[in-house]
């Protein structure tokens, strides 16, 4: 899931106008969503569910493919690709969830409260994230099905390990996608949020070797491999660096067992944010430099390595993606909410591949969590905003 959003920036949009009836299958859609809930899918161990939504989709009237993402990682299923032509001109839309969950997750039970909203046992998250939109989605489009209702081509992606950094999406051929936009169902927040803007992450690591020296005997022998890390990391700025950036070192460990050598190695992880690209891998480089000016100081060495899992995006407020939603929340009379996240989803691989697009708020609270919850009614909302994005409101 993209981490709660983060930063409201958006103005509200208008919402006078008068709320659209659009008639929902509440029963059916609380069904399916307990259905699929309660399917085991921890990352990479998506079999049944993959199994459970192409079977779906395919009796929806989509072409269902999988690609082999899962065989890469040891895991169960592949990310699951389906495509549908409409009747309606122009370039597919791409819609996509994830069908991973955290853990604990196991046995994992929706149970309905006389409040409407719906929780798991207390044992287990309960798999909202992203079993709400999924399941939104799913109903919406037997809906539309069932009315015979004209829809623009439609391109739907359920990926695989999305909360382990975004496996499936990493190794997804986006060469397939038609689509040059996208609607990601994977935010909390009230439906008719929406993320548009996401940040560079990178995680990094970085080894100090110093050399062992007795601590009594011969200190002055020794290279303190700690003291330089200690060192570095007093010069970085942590926290909020500017506007736009945070910087963490995460864990630190060196030395060995004995309090009486002085230590060879640390070794520590750390990660840069960004919304600029640019900034974040010049911060990555300062970091870089630090290390390796105290570790030569000390006569030392240091080495940094690196990962990118998701790059910055945001998608441009006139993009045609943005006024379908804000059109399709003003026909349903809810309030629309631009937000920008500092978290990662499928989008931000998306994007990357020329697919602009939002994540939407996806009826699901507390996510990650063994409290995480969904209200009915926001399910509802969420299936009949989708209904409207689904067909050609632009
Ligand atoms: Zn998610």
């Amino acid at each position: 899931m993209a981490e709660m959003a983060q930063t409201r920036i958006s103005r509200k949009v208008k919402t006078q106008m008068k709320e659209k009836t659009i008639p929902i299958h509440k029963e059916r859609l609380i069904k399916n969503f307990q259905r699929l809930v309660s399917i085991d899918a921890p990352s990479f161990g998506e079999r049944r569910m993959a199994d459970v939504l192409k079977e779906e989709l395919e009796s929806l009237g989509f072409t269902v493919e999988e690609d082999d993402g899962g065989s890469i990682y040891g895991g169960t299923a592949g990310n699951v690709y389906a495509f549908r032509k409409g009747t309606l001109p122009g370039t597919p839309i791409l819609f996509s969830t994830h069908m991973d969950t955290v853990e604990p997750s196991g046995g994992k039970k929706a149970l309905v409260g006389g409040d409407g909203r719906i929780t798991s046992d207390g044992t287990t998250v309960l798999g909202a994230d992203c079993m709400s939109g999924t399941a939104a989605l799913l109903e919406a489009l037997k809906e539309l099905s069932e009315e015979g209702a004209d829809c623009r081509d439609l391109e739907i992606v359920f990926f695989i390990g999305e909360e382990k950094h975004l496996k499936g999406s990493a190794v997804f051929d986006f060469s397939k996608v038609k689509a040059k936009e996208s609607y990601i169902l994977d935010l909390t927040g009230p439906v008719g949020t929406a993320a548009f803007q996401a940040p560079t992450l990178v995680n990094f690591q970085i080894e100090v070797e110093g050399r062992a020296a007795h601590a009594g005997l011969s200190p002055e022998t020794g290279i303190h491999a700690i003291a330089i890390a200690a060192k570095a990391v007093s010069r970085m700025e942590l926290g909020h660096v500017g506007k736009d950036m945070t910087v963490n070192i995460g864990a630190i460990h060196g030395g060995g067992a004995n309090s009486n050598i002085v230590p060879e190695h640390c070794h520590l992880v750390g990660e840069v944010r960004s919304y600029s690209h640019e900034q974040a891998m010049e911060q990555t480089r300062h970091i870089e430099a630090l290390f390796l000016e105290e570790a030569e100081k000390a006569g030392g060495k240091s080495r940094m390595t690196y990962e990118v899992p998701i790059c910055a995006y945001r998608t441009p407020e006139e993009h045609s993606c943005v006024r379908r939603f804000r059109a399709a929340c003003d026909r349903l009379g809810i309030s629309s909410s631009l937000v920008k996240t500092f978290g990662g989803s499928d989008q931000s691989n998306l994007s990357l591949h020329g697919v602009s697009g939002l994540v939407l708020a996806s009826a699901m609270e507390l996510v990650h969590s063994c409290q995480e919850y969904t209200e009915i009614s926001e399910l509802v909302k969420l299936t009949q905003l989708l209904k409207l994005l689904i067909q050609d409101i632009d």
